[in-house]
Parts: C-alpha cells; sequence; structure tokens
C-alpha cells in the first residue's frame, strides 16, 4: 500500500485528502499540521471581529475527528522540521518534543502563506499583530474588549485592510488606515472604482492616510504610536495587513520556486521533484489573463489545486484549468468585484490595452430598491481578447464577475460580448444591461 504524507492541513490539504479518501484507492495517508486546529476560515476573522458572526466555532467547518478514518491518520501540533527529499522522509516534532519520522511514497506540500512582516524599529513592542490564522482572531478580538484600547491602526488598505478597519469601526474604536499607495485595493480595482471605496470608507468615520509610509512604532512595552514619513498617530494596538508570502522554507534549494518564491508546480500540481506536489497559497497558479504562472493566494485556488493534486494521485486524469484571480470585496454594504487585470495590472504585464465603461441604474427606474452600479472591461487593442472586469454597486452584482471569469478563461473577445443573450426582468436588470452597453461602447 502506498503512504502519502501531506503536510499542512487547512484548505488546500483538507480538499486533497477528501478527493484521495473518496477515491477509494489503496493508501496509507499522514497528515501533519503544526496548528491546533483545521478548516479555520480566515474571511470570517473580520466578520467575527466586527460582531457579524455570533459563533467562532462557525468559522471551522471540520475537524481532526472528522477526517481521520481507518487509513488516515492527522498529526495537529506538529511542525515538519526537515524533509529528506532523496531518502524521502519527513521529520516532525510533535508539541512533546518528540521527534516523528515518517517516510513517504508521494509527499503533498500545502503548507500555505506567512503575513508579510513590517521589520522596522519598535516591532517587539506589545500590540502589534498580523492577521492570519484563528489564534490572531482570538487576540484581536479580545484587545478590542478592552475599554484602553482605542485607538486602532491598520497598515494596509488591501481586502485584509479594509475588511479589519470596517470590523474594528463596528466594534465603536477610531481607526486610522494608512497605505503606502494612492488608493485601496489597487492590485484589483482601478481608481475609478476604488475611490468609491475610498468614499464608502469615509462616510463611515474611517480616517485614510493614503501615498504614506510607516517608518517605526514607539511605546515603551506597549505600542503607543506609529511614525509615518508624513505624520504620528496615536495607536492602543496595530493590525499589519500588507500581504502574505509563500511559506516555502522546506523545500529550499531543493524545490524549484518561481519569481514570487512560490513552489513552481505544473497543471497537475507536480513540482521538480517526482512524487511531490505544491497546492494551496505555497504554490504558483497558472494566469489565463496573463498566459503565464503567476502567484495568487486565495482559498478559492487553495480548494482546486487540492483537489488535482488529490485527483492525480489517485490516479483520476484532471489538470489545472488556470485562474482569473477573481475576487470580490464588501464593506459596509458596498460591493466591488474584480477578474483578470485591472488597467494599471495589464499595462504593467505590456498589454497594448484598452477599456470600455458604463455607469447606470441596476434597474428601470420605476423599481423601488435601486442602486447604481459600473462596469468596466478591459481588453488587448490587438487581439481583441478580454483581459479583465471589474463591477460596484450597493446591489448584489457578485454573480456578473464569473460570466467575466469565464469569458477570460476561453479567451472571449470584446466583440463577442456585445450581442450575448443577456436575460431582462425589472426585478434584476435593465433590457439595456450594463454589460451590453459597455461591450458595445468597446472602439
Ligand atoms: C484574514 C483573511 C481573510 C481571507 N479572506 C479570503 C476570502 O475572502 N476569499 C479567499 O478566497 N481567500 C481568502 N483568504 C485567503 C485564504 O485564507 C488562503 O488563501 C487559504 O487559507 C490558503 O489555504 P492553504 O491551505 O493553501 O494555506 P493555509 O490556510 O495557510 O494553511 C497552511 C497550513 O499549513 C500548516 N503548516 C505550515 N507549515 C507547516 C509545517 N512546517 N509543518 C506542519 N504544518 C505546517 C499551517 O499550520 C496551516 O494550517 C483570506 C486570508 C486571511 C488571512
Amino acid at each position: 500500500m502506498k503512504k502519502i504524507v501531506i503536510i499542512g492541513s487547512n484548505h488546500a490539504g483538507l480538499a486533497a485528502i477528501n478527493v484521495i479518501v473518496n477515491s477509494g484507492i489503496e493508501a496509507e495517508l499522514v497528515v501533519f499540521d503544526k496548528n491546533s486546529n483545521l478548516s479555520y476560515l480566515g474571511c470570517g476573522t473580520s466578520l467575527f471581529v466586527g460582531k457579524q458572526v455570533e459563533s467562532i466555532n462557525n468559522l471551522f467547518y471540520t475537524s481532526k475527528d472528522a477526517y481521520e478514518t481507518k487509513s488516515s491518520k492527522i498529526h495537529i501540533n506538529t511542525e515538519i522540521n526537515k524533509i529528506d527529499f532523496i531518502e524521502k522522509v519527513v521529520y516532525a516534532e510533535n508539541q512533546e518534543k518528540v521527534e516523528i519520522k515518517t517516510e513517504y511514497d508521494e509527499l503533498i506540500l500545502a503548507t500555505g502563506a506567512n503575513p508579510i512582516e513590517l521589520n522596522l524599529e519598535g516591532r517587539d513592542l506589545k500590540n502589534i499583530h498580523t492577521v492570519k490564522i484563528f489564534q490572531d482572531c482570538q487576540v484581536v478580538d479580545q484587545l478590542l474588549e478592552d475599554e484602553a484600547i482605542q485607538n486602532i491602526v491598520v497598515i494596509g488598505a488591501g481586502a485584509i485592510g479594509i475588511e479589519m478597519a470596517e470590523a474594528v469601526k463596528r466594534r465603536g474604536k477610531s481607526v486610522d488606515l494608512i497605505e503606502k499607495k494612492a488608493t485601496c485595493m489597487s492590485n484589483y480595482f482601478d481608481p475609478w472604482f476604488s475611490e468609491d471605496m475610498d468614499a464608502c470608507l469615509m462616510d463611515n468615520d474611517i480616517h485614510l492616510h493614503y501615498s504614506e509610509e510607516v517608518l517605526a512604532f514607539q511605546g515603551e512595552e506597549f505600542v503607543e504610536q506609529v511614525v509615518t514619513n508624513k505624520a504620528v498617530y496615536q495607536a492602543d494596538l496595530v493590525l499589519i495587513a500588507i500581504g502574505f508570502q509563500p511559506n516555502t522554507g522546506l523545500g529550499k534549494n531543493k524545490i524549484r520556486l518561481s519569481e514570487q518564491g512560490a513552489f513552481k508546480v505544473n497543471l497537475k500540481q507536480e513540482t521538480n521533484l517526482p512524487g511531490v506536489y505544491a497546492i494551496g497559497d505555497c504554490a504558483t497558479i497558472y494566469s489565463n489573463a496573463l498566459e503565464k504562472d503567476t502567484y495568487i493566494p486565495r482559498a478559492t485556488n487553495a480548494v482546486r489545486s487540492g483537489m488535482i493534486a488529490g485527483s492525480t494521485i489517485s490516479g483520476i486524469d484532471l489538470e489545472s484549468t488556470g485562474t482569473q484571480g477573481t475576487t470580490g470585496i464588501s464593506i459596509f454594504g458596498y460591493n466591488m468585484v474584480a477578474t483578470g487585470l485591472n488597467l494599471s495590472e495589464a499595462k504593467k504585464a505590456r498589454f497594448d490595452v484598452l477599456y470600455t465603461e458604463f455607469e447606470d441604474l441596476q434597474k428601470p427606474i420605476f423599481m423601488e430598491e435601486n442602486h447604481s452600479v459600473k462596469v468596466r472591461i478591459v481588453y488587448d487593442k490587438n487581439t481583441r481578447r478580454i483581459l479583465g472586469a471589474q463591477l460596484a454597486s450597493y446591489h448584489d452584482i457578485s454573480m456578473g464577475i464569473h460570466f467575466f471569469s469565464l469569458a477570460i478563461e476561453e479567451k472571449v473577445t470584446i466583440d463577442k460580448l456585445k450581442l450575448t443573450d443577456i436575460f431582462f426582468l425589472p426585478h434584476f436588470n435593465q433590457p439595456y444591461n450594463y454589460i451590453t452597453m459597455a461591450a458595445l461602447g468597446a472602439k
């Protein structure tokens, strides 16, 4: 019976386990995770901290007990600290400092990503936290219970930064949001969109400090101030949310890495070492918009890549169809969704790029509950291929972005979209749909 070892049992690892167990192949499955829990939904952190989710238990969808079967064993609180890829052995240490040596025939690396740190003067002061795992959520939630903690500084206006800013505001605290770039979420949204989100944040009394760089933290034992290149902000608690980097230390000098430092994998999640797979936030993924491998750490990509590695190991023929990096955000009821490349990312990737856009009411004017909606479609001037799309509204327009995701994956041109059949019903949209109108406006 072959022995499969999986390192990391969060979203990617669990997806692989599901497929392997359900495939019914004869295999012994041994899983290691250094954390005490599995299946924590990081996306729920801000919702729990903002008291929009009642029970923290609802942020988990499974447990170690639910996953252990006759042929699978999960070791939690057990960190793998070395892999011998020649002898095919992983070395772990559990909480009792006992070393566990386990041989494998096939190995799946699902070690995820680590938050990018701000290693600045004063970083070791208390009450400065990154936001990633369940324990971070618990610590931040507890600190916010303290009446003495009133001034919160959030660093980074990406998705997690603005979600945490909203959450902390919902707890009645004062929030300063500091961002190096000129708008929020600039990797996904053009200023036409992100400026609306910035207005929404300001309307909800979040103090924005953009184009500003953090230089140091000050205080005695606990953080008291955040120093930037422009000002000094009072801080009882600092949340750092400036992105993630792949956790690939275990494969150092053995497994090929991408320019972003992720394990390089093919469409079957195979690394350069035979029998060694990498999935989720520690691995590369193929971008259909860029037409090359890239790095997009996201739960959706983690689950899909886990399913692929699990299938390959189980003898099921399945290949990745790549990603568009489709993403969404909802802050104080304002919704923005995006897929593929925004204008600046497309230009950075050296596409000769054009865009078309349209803004309208979601439904006919006679409908009572109605909101403005805006759409921008980015496309290649020469091939006419759709490269990206962005949508925003107080209405729930989220499902519309999947249409564009598939269009990018299938290399649909902007011209093809002009007469695409889109239904009309006043409860949902207008006869001259804003997507059709945007496409018709393409030069
Ligand atoms: C606050 C927050 C909000 C998010 N919101 C969204 C969202 O709305 N939508 C979305 O798509 N994505 C979201 N994400 C991203 C998503 O959580 C990640 O993409 C996803 O968790 C990746 O899953 P993974 O299994 O690859 O890695 P991880 O979840 O990082 O899991 C890796 C596992 O490996 C274990 N591990 C690492 N090294 C070792 C070792 N040496 N030995 C043993 N175990 C090890 C870790 O303990 C961990 O359990 C969010 C992330 C955060 C932090």
